[in-house]
């Protein structure tokens, strides 16, 4: 079989990269590596205007609030160009303040920073802050999800937006609704930190599962040995359904 490659965007690693999000990237180019697919990642910085031509996977980390605010005008000036990407099926991952970025605004009181409007959402700061360990069920993860989140936002889902899944423990979107970020097309919003990738090596696969199928038109990803990734995510998914982490 001819050599297989994805390109992968990551959008300012140097500002959005909080509870090492950047490890998100190191997983994708390992199980590519793995699997003797090509990994070229490009690192575009703020003031650079991102060419997403031949992307594969875009990449949005997290941000705190005065982060997001610099980077917004940088992604403004994107805004058509991922626009057309998501709508063609593009992939891309955003966590946290990249999740918020993906909506319609974010609102912190008097100041709101407008959002790319990629997915029908927006987000408004609240308080307390929501702070620790979380488990999600969904739908594209055979193991539930576990990582951690730090948000301020409290993000509301547009109608029939769907979720990425429901919580099972932690608070998720807005801490109320029971659900946790984003399914839209080939994009995932999450506020999962942790990495979410090492973490959940089912969310690793997916997302190049469909950025290999938008590709090359199919998408067999050779099986990897992944017994201690899964140990690690069923100690956590007992320790947090037990509530003793
Ligand atoms: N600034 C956002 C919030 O506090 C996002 C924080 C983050 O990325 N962890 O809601």
């Amino acid at each position: 079989m001819a050599e297989r490659r994805l390109r992968v965007i990551h959008l300012y690693p140097e500002l959005l990269n909080l509870y090492g999000d950047s490890g998100n990237i190191l997983v994708l180019r390992k199980r590519m590596e793995w699997r003797g697919i090509a990994c070229h990642v490009d690192e575009v910085h703020v003031g650079e205007l991102p060419s997403l031509a031949g992307a594969d996977l875009v990449f949005i980390g997290g941000g705190s609030d005065r982060e997001q605010t610099i980077v917004c005008e940088s992604l403004q000036a994107a805004r058509s160009e991922l626009v057309s990407y998501v709508e063609d099926g593009g992939v891309l991952l955003a966590v946290c303040g990249g999740y918020q970025l993906l909506g319609h605004s974010y609102t912190m009181g008097e100041q709101e920073v407008p959002g790319l409007s990629l997915v029908d959402l927006y987000t408004d700061r609240g308080s307390p802050r929501l702070i620790g360990n979380v488990c999600v069920r969904s739908r594209i993860s055979k193991q539930p999800i576990v990582g951690y989140e730090n948000h301020g936002g409290r993000t509301h889902l547009g109608d029939g937006v769907e979720s990425l899944g429901t919580v099972v423990r932690g608070y998720g979107n807005d801490g109320q609704s029971g659900e946790e970020g984003c399914l839209y097309k080939n994009v995932v919003g999450t506020y999962v930190h942790g990495p979410l990738l090492p973490k959940n090596p089912g969310v690793a696969d997916w997302l190049l599962a469909r950025a290999l199928e938008r590709r090359y038109g199919q998408c067999d990803l050779v099986p990897l040995d992944d017994a201690e990734e899964l140990e690690a995510n069923r100690v956590m998914y007992e320790r947090l359904t037990t509530g003793t982490d």
